[in-house]
């Protein structure tokens, strides 16, 4: 099996499994104790919290504290319920986790447009009065860098706080500066699933989601998991070690995969953006034959989230691409570590696959 979607999620770090493992022990060790415990093993292991909390916090500005949670979308939902806002506008290629967030959370929601090559304008019309702004920083269908930065800024002079999807550009790429709110995932970043953060920063306040024992500043009740904060701390901090050699490694494998695939159209900007994320689309080909032909290939047609469900991708139909170029389209995910041969053999075996239907 090659896996190919590094977007949906990626390997578990053997560095952030090593960290996690104290956590889980069984009665012959105290490392399963409660965090929130005043005794001696309690007390260690919301040290490890601790610990695991500036580990994130290093990926994220100065200035602000990381709230964990139980996933990124838990993270969304606290952004956006817990702000209280009302009038919102969020980009049109936004993850579900926003998208329908933001619907639930009001009924006076902007959709802001992106370009042909999936970017978000900087000067969009952010209506003056808004609350708050939702821009991602990543794509994850297409791979494009938003400019949140610049976002940020016409967020803040129209009177809004800006919130930031960082999930697929945390521990990869720098941080979005000026962002009031930003969310993470610790399964996107080789760490483990069930874990998010919520970063916020000094002086925004928000309400929680959920009442109960007050833990993670009254914002997020409910007991942590020691082994999950840990393995997402020990993955911030090997993400920020090694951001340099793995944007290197993900761009010769991006440069490898596109030569090889020079007659696929790539779906979204060939400069801003993540070389691990690799949109095509080829004119005529059939995605769910392709994917049948090609069972021990990982990779999916559209997001993984929206595959399966017949739609056509929300974010490529943004792109203006029509509904049948959004259907032959297919994304590519590698990341640290992808072998080269491996992708050479999976872009060779999709062009294989791809003339076996005559296109
Ligand atoms: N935002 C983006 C851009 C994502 O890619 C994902 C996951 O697919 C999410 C949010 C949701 O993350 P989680 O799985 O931690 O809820």
């Amino acid at each position: 099996m090659i896996y190919l979607d590094y977007q949906a999620t990626t390997p578990l770090a053997p560095e952030a499994r090593d960290a996690m493992l104290p956590w889980l022990g069984g009665a012959e060790t105290v490392g399963f104790a409660n965090p929130h415990s005043p005794h001696r093993p309690g007390r260690a292991a919301a040290a490890a919290i601790e610990v695991a909390r500036q580990q994130v916090a290093a990926l994220l500005p100065p200035g602000g504290r990381v709230i964990f949670t139980g996933s990124a979308t838990e993270a969304l939902n606290l952004a956006i319920f817990g702000s209280g806002a009302k009038r919102l506008a969020v980009s049109a290629i936004e993850h579900a986790a926003v998208l329908d967030t933001a619907r639930a959370a009001s009924s006076c929601v902007t959709l802001l447009p992106v370009n042909t090559n999936g970017l978000v304008d900087a000067a969009a019309a952010i209506p003056q009065g808004s609350d708050l702004v939702a821009v991602m920083q990543v794509n994850n269908e297409i791979g494009t860098v938003q400019p949140v930065n610049e976002l940020a800024e016409a967020s803040h002079r129209a009177g809004a706080l800006f919130l930031c999807d960082a999930v697929q550009g945390a521990g990869k790429i720098s941080y979005p500066e000026g962002a009031d709110l930003v969310a993470l995932s610790a399964h996107k970043l080789y760490g483990p699933k069930g874990i998010g953060a919520l970063w916020v920063r000094d002086g925004v306040t928000l309400s929680p989601l959920m009442y109960g024992g007050g833990q993670e500043q009254g914002l997020r009740s409910g007991t942590l998991s020691p082994a999950l904060c840990a393995g997402f701390g020990a993955a911030a901090k090997l993400a920020l070690e090694r951001a340099e050699a793995d944007m290197q490694h993900v761009a010769s494998l991006w440069s490898i995969a596109r030569e090889i695939l020079s007659r696929w159209t790539l779906n979204g900007s060939a400069e801003a953006r993540w070389p691990g994320n690799m949109n095509v689309r080829l004119e005529g080909v059939d995605v769910a034959r392709l994917m049948s032909d090609l069972r021990d290939l990982a990779f999916s047609a559209g997001s993984a989230c929206a595959s399966g469900s017949g739609r056509p991708s929300h974010v490529l139909t943004a792109l203006g691409l029509s509904p049948h170029e959004a259907k032959s389209s297919i994304r590519l995910g590698f990341g640290r570590y992808s072998r080269l041969r491996e992708i050479e053999d999976a872009c060779a075996r999709i062009n294989a696959a791809a003339a076996a239907q005559g296109v």
